[in-house]
């Protein structure tokens, strides 16, 4: 074991404070990585304010990381010292059960190791995330890092990246289909770039009127303002597919009121409640809701190459470690354009 320096919520809703992290010692199979780059997703805010109810404290947020290969085990194939290396929002899985040796362990049937806020697989050690200057994770959950994108830009892809590509690879989005991405931030921003590049016509709904030109700087070939009736009226039945990213619970009704027959809407957003669904919108014309989540290490990895032959990368703020207790009230205000990401050389010593 060895300790790195980093930073925690001590308990729900209180200030993040700086925190000496444990590390395992490097075993055989993992990858010891010097964390350059760390992102800030919505959910590091769900979970530091305990709004899923499933928090455990002390806890180091940030499953959006990007590195240096410092050191490698002795079995290690995929890396070497100074490769480029990410880690997403899982450490660890069972590897055995049906989801796993289908390359799913995000749906692992026995234990997920999520990268922070979990355990590993002995369902005691806690996980500690990418808030922090160093990272040991088991080789099949690290992805190669193409040396082409800028770095600090690829973090987001790690967790806002591969939750977007998952769904639009699931359902078949591509040429010929009209595509809404409902919330424009971290992840909506990566879901109009993922699904202008797989072909798509891609429409950004927003409830911010002053993201339209934005929208289509990143590829979107249409605005919808989901707070103006008429405009959404006048867009009813035409979306063959709907991402929606809105992380909180909201009126569904005149999202799905927007997909034609045989329409999908994902929701990757929203993990609590929600009320007032209308089953006969539903029905009327055959619609289908859905969910996913994040996606598979072997997609992680395609995902990454993907990017790395479009040109994609996130769009992003850099912000210090020392003012995460601002920037997370920044993000709580809708004040990001589009993924916030802390630079881990300006961790406090
Ligand atoms: P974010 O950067 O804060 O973006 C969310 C966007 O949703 C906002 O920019 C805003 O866009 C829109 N929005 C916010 N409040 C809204 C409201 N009340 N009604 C309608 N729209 C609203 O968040 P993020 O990092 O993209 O994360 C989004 C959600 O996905 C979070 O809940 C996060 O926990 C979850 N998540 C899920 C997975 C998964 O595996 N399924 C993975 C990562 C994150 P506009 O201004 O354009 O309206
Ligand atoms: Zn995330
Ligand atoms: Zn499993």
């Amino acid at each position: 074991m060895f300790e790195v320096r980093g930073f925690a919520a001590p308990q729900a809703k209180a200030p993040l404070v700086p925190f000496t992290v444990p590390r395992r010692d490097v075993g055989p199979h993992d990858v010891h990585i010097e964390i350059l780059y760390s992102g800030i997703c919505h959910s590091d805010l769900h979970q530091a304010h305990n709004d899923w109810g499933n928090s455990i404290y002390p806890m180091v947020p940030g499953h959006e990381i990007v590195g240096r290969v410092k050191a490698v085990g002795s079995a290690v194939k995929k890396f070497k010292v100074g490769d480029y290396a990410g880690v997403g929002c899982m450490v660890d899985s069972c590897r055995e059960c049906e989801s796993c040796k289908r390359d799913l362990e995000q749906y692992c049937l026995n234990h997920t190791s999520f990268t922070y806020n979990g355990t590993e697989q002995d369902r005691s050690t806690p996980t500690y995330g990418g808030y922090s200057t160093d990272v040991v994770v088991e080789e099949r959950f690290v992805v190669k890092v193409s040396e082409k994108l800028d770095l600090k830009a690829v973090a987001p892809l790690l967790c806002a990246g591969i939750t977007t590509y998952s769904p639009l690879r699931h359902w078949n989005v591509g040429p010929g289909q009209k595509v809404g991405v409902v919330g424009l931030g971290g992840l909506g921003h990566m879901g109009v770039k993922f699904a202008k590049a797989m072909g798509a016509h891609v429409t950004m709904i927003t409830t911010s009127a002053s993201k339209g030109a934005d929208a289509k700087r990143l590829g979107a070939d249409a605005v919808l303002l989901s707070t103006d009736a008429e405009a959404m009226k006048a867009a009813a039945a035409s979306f063959d597919f709907l991402l929606n990213t809105v992380p909180v619970s909201h009126d569904l009704n005149p999202y799905i009121n927007l997909l034609k027959l045989d329409g999908t809407m994902v929701l990757v957003g929203v993990l609590t409640p929600i009320d007032g669904m209308i089953g006969g919108a539903l029905m009327l014309p055959r619609r289908t809701i859905a969910g996913s989540a994040i996606g598979g290490m072997a997609e992680t990895q395609e995902m990454m190459d993907f990017c790395a032959e479009h040109g994609i990368v996130s769009d992003i703020e850099l912000v210090d470690m020392a003012s995460i207790n601002e920037t997370f009230v920044r993000l709580t205000k809708n004040d990001v354009r589009y993924r916030f990401v802390i630079d881990m050389a300006t961790m406090p010593g």
